[in-house]
């Protein structure tokens, strides 16, 4: 592990397809301190990649299409609240969900300050260490491909857009005995923005929560794992692998740089 300061916190999961996903939130479960893997709105991940990765409308009908692929290989959905949930504000205290709109568009507005801080070296070290070829030209032209159809994803999507507490309340009634909303708890202090690239492993966030040591992670290993379950071809992997990568680093522009906090150090996790 290249940074020794978090690894003492992950741990190894041992039956990957039983598990449920939390978060990339560091905040704790109140139901539950069984580390889980963590993505980002959990599994939310999965319609929003691949929305933005095909350029398709991201509605509640096209999210909701996604999501059952996952029930039919078995797996519960997982989302998460928060005790900042606002029912009248539309807040369910997921920052991705709450947020889907403005975290979107800032991974189009600010794609030239994406590309500086996962710069072709860093994506290099993520591809390769997920043994998804990394080749420098392919790599430019699937990142413009991927940009252009998260544009094109956006312009149809604007106006429908289903996020926050109604997103979770609708997929909760549309999931109904299929579907896992964690509760987290108290405030967030997270110091680091994680991304482990092992598929075997998570981060304690309990653990780390109570030594005081929040921190956001994403294991983006265990999620080109799915996708490759899923059946999807390599180069569709590639796409939606840095999709959310991208994503990832603009929920931390949106929840901690836009709120005025210091922005905090990626850390790479193998
Ligand atoms: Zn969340």
């Amino acid at each position: 592990m290249v940074n020794s300061l978090w690894s003492r916190y992950f741990v190894k999961i041992r039956n990957p397809s039983e598990i449920h996903r939390n978060c990339v939130d560091g905040r704790s479960r109140k139901q539950s301190n069984t580390a889980v893997y963590q993505f980002p709105g959990g599994d939310l991940i999965f319609p929003v990649v691949s929305a933005l990765a095909s350029g398709s409308t991201l509605d509640y009908s096209y999210i909701l299409k996604e999501l059952k692929k996952l029930v039919s290989r078995n797996y519960s959905i997982c989302l998460h609240r928060g005790n900042h949930r606002s029912v009248q504000r539309n807040l369910s205290d997921c920052g991705f969900a709450d947020n889907l709109k403005l975290v979107i568009e800032t991974l189009l507005n600010k794609q030239r300050d994406l590309m500086k801080r996962i710069d072709d070296d860093l994506a290099r070290l993520i591809l390769s260490r997920l043994n998804l070829e990394y080749n420098p030209d392919e790599y430019a032209s699937a990142v413009k491909k991927l940009f252009s159809s998260a544009e094109k994803s956006l312009s149809f999507s604007k106006k429908k857009i289903t996020q926050g507490e109604d997103l979770i309340r609708r997929l909760e009634k549309d999931f109904k005995g299929s579907i896992v909303v964690w509760d987290l708890i108290g405030e967030h202090k997270e110091k680091a923005v994680l991304l482990n690239l092992s598929s075997g492993t998570t981060f304690d966030t309990e653990k780390a929560d109570l030594d005081d040591r929040q921190a956001f992670n994403f294991d983006l290993g265990r999620f080109a794992q799915m996708l490759e379950e899923f059946g999807l071809f390599i180069e569709e992997i590639k796409l939606q692998v840095m999709c959310a990568v991208f994503l990832y680093q603009a929920i931390e522009i949106v929840l901690v740089e836009n709120k005025g906090k210091k922005s905090l150090a990626l850390e790479i996790i193998y």
